[in-house]
C-alpha cells in the first residue's frame, strides 16, 4: 500500500511538473513538394515519427499525380490515354471521381484538363508572355473534362493533346492524407500548412483552437486581414497575388477561366474556402475564384464547406 502512495505520488509530481512547464513533445519537418513548402507541425508523443510520415505520404502522393514526373500515373494517363484506356490504380481512379464531380457541379469553371492552358501561359517562366488569340483557342479546343472516360479501372481522355493538370485540387488531397497518417499515428494535434493549404488538427500549443491569418493580398507576406479559429479544419485560399506576371498594364495569374482561355477575371484577388476536406476546399477555391461569388451561392449547398471569404479588386472582403 505504501509503495502505490510513493509511486502514485511521484507520478503526480511527474505530471504535475510537466504541466506546470507546459511543454509537449513537438516536431517539425519540411520540405519541397508538390511545387512548394510544405511544413507538418505534430505535437505530443511520437510526434517525430508521424511528422516525418506525413512528410512521406505528401511524397508518395507527388510521385503518383505530379505531371512533370515521368514515372506518375498521370503523366502516363497525359501520354498514352488517348489511343487507348489506360489501366489506373484505385487512388488515381477515386481521385478523379471525385474531382469531376466537381467539374460538373461548377460547370466547368473546374476543369482538370486546362494543362494545355496552362502550358500556354507558361507562368512559370523566367519571361513569360501573352499569347497569341490564335494559340489560346487552340489550347482552348483540348480543354473539356466531360471527355475524361472513367470505366472499369482505366481512364480514356477523348481528344488529341488533352491533359490532365491536378495543381488546383493535389495539395489539398495530398493534405487529407497526411492527416489520416498523423492520426493512425495516435496524434490529435498537428498544423500542416502545405504552400497555403492549411489542415489545423485539434488544438493549438495553448489549448485553443488554431487561429489561422488569412493573407492581405496586398500586403506583404504574413500580413493578415482576418484571423480564423480552426480545430479539425482546413483553410485553402486561391490567389491572383500567388504566381503572375503583368504586361501592358494588366496583370496575367496562374488561375486560367476554361470557357475564355484567359486568366480569372471576375473581380476578385483573393478566395479562402474553410472545410473538413481540404481537397474539396481546394478544388472549391480555384472554382470560385473562376466563377465568382454570386453563382457559387447558387450550387452552395452541394458542398460540405463552413464558410468562405473572398477578397475583391478593392481590397473589399466578403464572408458567406
Ligand atoms: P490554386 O492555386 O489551388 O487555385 O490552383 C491553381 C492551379 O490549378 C494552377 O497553377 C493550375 O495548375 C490549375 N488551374 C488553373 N486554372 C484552373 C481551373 N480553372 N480549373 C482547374 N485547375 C486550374
Ligand atoms: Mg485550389
Amino acid at each position: 500500500m505504501k509503495t502505490k502512495i510513493v509511486a502514485l505520488t511521484v507520478l503526480t509530481a511527474l505530471c504535475m511538473s510537466l504541466c506546470s512547464c507546459g511543454k509537449v513533445e513537438k516536431s517539425t519537418q519540411t520540405a519541397l513538394l508538390l511545387d512548394t513548402i510544405v511544413s507538418v507541425t505534430c505535437y505530443g508523443e511520437g510526434s517525430d515519427e508521424a511528422a516525418n510520415a506525413a512528410i512521406d505520404e505528401i511524397k508518395r502522393i507527388e510521385a503518383i499525380f505530379s505531371p512533370y514526373i515521368e514515372t506518375s500515373e498521370i503523366y502516363n494517363i497525359n501520354h498514352n490515354a488517348h489511343s487507348a484506356p489506360v489501366k489506373s490504380s484505385a487512388e488515381v481512379m477515386s481521385v478523379l471521381k471525385e474531382a469531376l464531380r466537381i467539374c460538373a457541379l461548377t460547370d466547368g469553371a473546374f476543369d482538370i484538363t486546362i494543362k494545355p492552358l496552362v502550358d500556354l501561359w507558361n507562368i512559370k517562366a523566367e519571361n513569360p508572355s501573352v499569347p497569341s488569340p490564335d494559340a489560346i483557342a487552340e489550347a482552348k479546343s483540348k480543354v473539356d473534362w466531360t471527355k475524361v472516360e472513367l470505366s472499369d479501372g482505366t481512364v480514356r481522355l477523348g481528344a488529341e493533346g488533352m491533359m490532365l493538370d491536378l495543381g488546383g485540387a493535389a495539395k489539398g488531397y495530398a493534405a487529407d492524407c497526411a492527416v489520416k497518417v498523423i492520426r493512425d499515428h495516435g496524434i490529435k494535434d498537428a498544423i500542416l500548412d502545405l504552400g497555403g493549404n492549411v489542415y489545423a488538427m485539434g488544438s493549438s500549443e495553448k489549448g485553443t483552437p488554431w487561429r489561422i491569418g488569412l493573407q492581405d493580398p496586398g500586403g506583404q507576406r504574413g500580413e493578415y486581414f482576418k484571423a480564423e479559429e480552426l480545430s479539425d479544419l482546413s483553410c485553402v485560399t486561391s490567389g491572383s497575388y500567388e504566381r503572375y506576371f503583368e504586361s501592358g498594364g494588366r496583370i496575367y495569374h496562374h488561375i486560367i477561366n476554361p470557357k475564355t482561355g484567359y486568366c480569372a477575371d471576375e473581380g476578385l484577388i483573393s478566395v479562402s474556402v474553410i472545410g473538413k476536406s481540404s481537397f474539396e476546399a481546394d478544388m472549391l477555391s480555384t472554382a470560385i475564384f473562376v466563377m465568382g461569388a454570386e453563382k457559387f451561392e447558387k450550387i452552395k449547398d452541394n458542398f460540405d464547406i463552413v464558410k468562405y471569404i473572398t477578397v475583391d479588386k478593392t481590397n473589399n472582403w466578403k464572408e458567406y
